[in-house]
């Protein structure tokens, strides 16, 4: 008496639902209030049965259409009849558990013969070219201490299901849609069963989209399983975009973080970025996919004229991030223009001889400016501190050069017009220096202390 019952409200409801649709959109703006994405909690689908040639196609390709995660418990022999069919459920990113070889009450075998049906479906599975998960679910949900202790000691977590809508004894697609949408809670463990392998399966097909929309609707995320088999949101991936791609150097760049799917917790995502010390963190609140930032680029030491920078996402909680976008930074602060001094020099015949090449900026900088000469006395670096305008360059010159005629020697800054340094021969030959030196010296007068 009781089915009976059940079976006239479920007509009743099939019944009722179109033409209810048609008052409850005029007064959806009115009475509908706005729905957190995920903040209701999660639902996670499950299809058994298949691969089925005809429906199981077609509902995956629902499925990631919606974006929607679910996991596909196979029957061994379907597999091995449709392999192509099992391999395109894995390959648009499905988890597949295993449903045993032929469909069997797991609770009338043995221990030997459980372990013999699983391990076929896993065969099965991977001759499809499936990396099949871990998750066994026992055909009608029969299972027993054994069955339980069985899957477990060949490595299997049992997965079983909160809401089974009938659709596999024949509900039509209003009343599947109903009992699923009738029976999702709040805050609780959803885990629904479906069918995509079985001669109902085109109803259950039929339902999908209705039960995902409403379920959106109503605050509720998609999931999949863990690996203790329970819902599990998926994770969601950060991504970074610039406003602009060229930054000025120090300057502030906006950018906007973009989750590809709601989160079903507050998150966290770290940004990154190149030869910044300090992290900056944006948070997502339930249900948000996109927020505001503002980044102020770091003001280089070195005087570089053109920088590259990456800004990317890292870390965080409960984020996968994507790749960094490349900035191109410029530098705000023109190099300062650098002029050089001529200078001159006697060279010595006994040491070597330095000269001073002047150098001079058009204007004082906030950092320190390096400068590189080049000359045939070779590579000299000098540092114009901040707040400065001069330096100077000091080349050495050799003793024995010049021998007996004046030199000129060009000295080259990037970006600088060459300077001249005149280097006079020795005005004594070695010996005369040597001769001359010696007479300047004042030889010291020692008195012996009288010790006696
Ligand atoms: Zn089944």
């Amino acid at each position: 008496m009781q089915m009976r019952r059940v079976l006239v409200v479920g007509a009743l409801l099939a019944a009722v639902l179109p033409l209810a649709a048609v008052p409850q959109a005029d007064a959806a703006p009115r009475h509908r209030e706005r729905v957190v994405p995920c903040s209701r909690g999660l639902v996670a689908l499950t299809f058994d049965d298949g691969p089925s040639v005809t429906v199981t196609p077609r509902l995956v390709r629902l499925l990631q259409r919606e974006r929607v995660p679910a996991t596909f418990f196979m029957i061994g022999q379907h597999v091995d009849a449709h392999p192509e069919v099992a391999r395109m459920v894995a390959r648009a990113g499905f988890a597949i558990g295993n449903h045993t070889w032929a469909h069997e009450d797991l609770t009338t075998r043995t221990p030997k013969q459980i372990r013999t049906s699983i391990r076929a479906t896993h065969q099965a599975l991977l001759r499809a070219g499936i990396a099949p998960t871990s998750f066994a679910r026992p055909p009608y949900g029969a299972m027993d201490d054994q069955v339980r202790r069985v899957l477990v000691g060949i490595g299997y977590t049992p997965v079983l299901w909160t809401i089974d809508p009938r659709d596999w004894a024949g509900a039509s697609t209003p009343l599947i849609e109903t009992r699923v949408l009738g029976a999702v809670r709040r805050h609780r463990t959803n885990v629904v069963l479906q069918h995509d392998g079985v001669t109902n399966s085109p109803a259950t097909l039929r339902a999908m989209s209705t039960e995902i929309r409403t379920l959106r609707r109503r605050g509720f995320c998609f999931a999949g399983l863990d690996a203790a088999g329970q819902p599990t949101p998926p994770v969601p991936v950060a991504s970074v975009r610039p406003d602009e791609r060229r930054v000025a150097e120090g300057g502030r760049v906006g950018l906007t973080v973009r989750l590809d799917r709601p989160t079903s917790r507050p998150t966290t995502v770290r940004l990154t970025a190149e030869g910044r010390l300090s992290t900056d963190v944006v948070r997502f609140r339930v249900g948000e996919t996109s927020a505001r930032v503002s980044l102020r680029l770091p003001q280089d030491d070195a005087d570089l004229h053109a920088a590259r920078s990456s800004v990317g996402v890292s870390g965080g909680t409960g984020i996968q991030p994507s790749a960094p976008v490349r900035l191109h930074v410029v530098d705000d602060d023109p190099a300062p223009v650098v002029s050089l001094g001529d200078a001159e020099v006697d060279a010595s015949p006994l040491l070597p001889t330095q000269v001073d090449v002047p150098v001079r900026l058009d204007r004082t900088t906030d950092h320190d400016v390096e400068v590189v000469g080049h000359s045939s006395l070779g590579r000299v670096e000098t540092v114009v501190p901040a707040g400065s305008q001069e330096a100077v360059l000091v080349f050495t010159v050799p003793v024995g050069t010049p021998r007996d005629e004046v030199q000129e020697v060009r000295v080259r800054v990037p970006g600088a017009a060459p300077a001249t340094v005149v280097v006079r021969p020795p005005a004594q030959t070695r010996a005369e220096a040597v001769r001359s030196a010696l007479a300047t010296v004042r030889w010291p007068v020692v008195t012996l202390p009288s010790l006696f």
